[in-house]
């Protein structure tokens, strides 16, 4: 099972921030900022490759709560990264979308 299996289904522990029946919200472990959340679906799904008909619905509820959690976390602005792949730098391989805030983030790519 994934790191992030584990940590939806209470086998690994972590800092929740959110949680309902389809997603799972909880800090890095990491922080690249002060407000450092990742949210992921509480199904396995690889990456965004791995997005479907089927399971779209939890990548939009996923975004329909990310302004709740930013809200929560005292954030109105705010930058959401999904890396998808190697390359793009995904090391753990469950969907998941960083919420990065709390400072005036800096350099940018896009
Ligand atoms: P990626 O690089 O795949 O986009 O992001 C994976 C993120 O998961 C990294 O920012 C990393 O710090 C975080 N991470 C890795 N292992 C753990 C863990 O065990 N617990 C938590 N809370 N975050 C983790
Ligand atoms: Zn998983």
């Amino acid at each position: 099972m994934c790191l992030f299996c584990e940590i939806i289904n209470g086998n690994v522990p972590s800092d929740k921030v959110y949680e309902d029946n389809m997603i799972y919200a909880f800090r890095d472990i990491n922080p690249a900022a002060p407000v450092h959340v990742l949210v992921v679906p509480k199904i396995h799904i690889d990456s965004v490759n791995s997005v479907d008909a089927k399971n779209s619905k939890y990548v939009a509820h996923i975004f329909e709560k990310i302004p709740e959690i930013a809200k929560k976390e005292g954030i109105e602005s705010y930058r959401i990264i999904c890396n998808c792949g190697k390359d793009a730098g995904q090391t753990v391989m469950h969907l998941h979308f960083h919420i990065l805030g709390g400072v005036e983030l800096g350099e940018k790519i896009l």
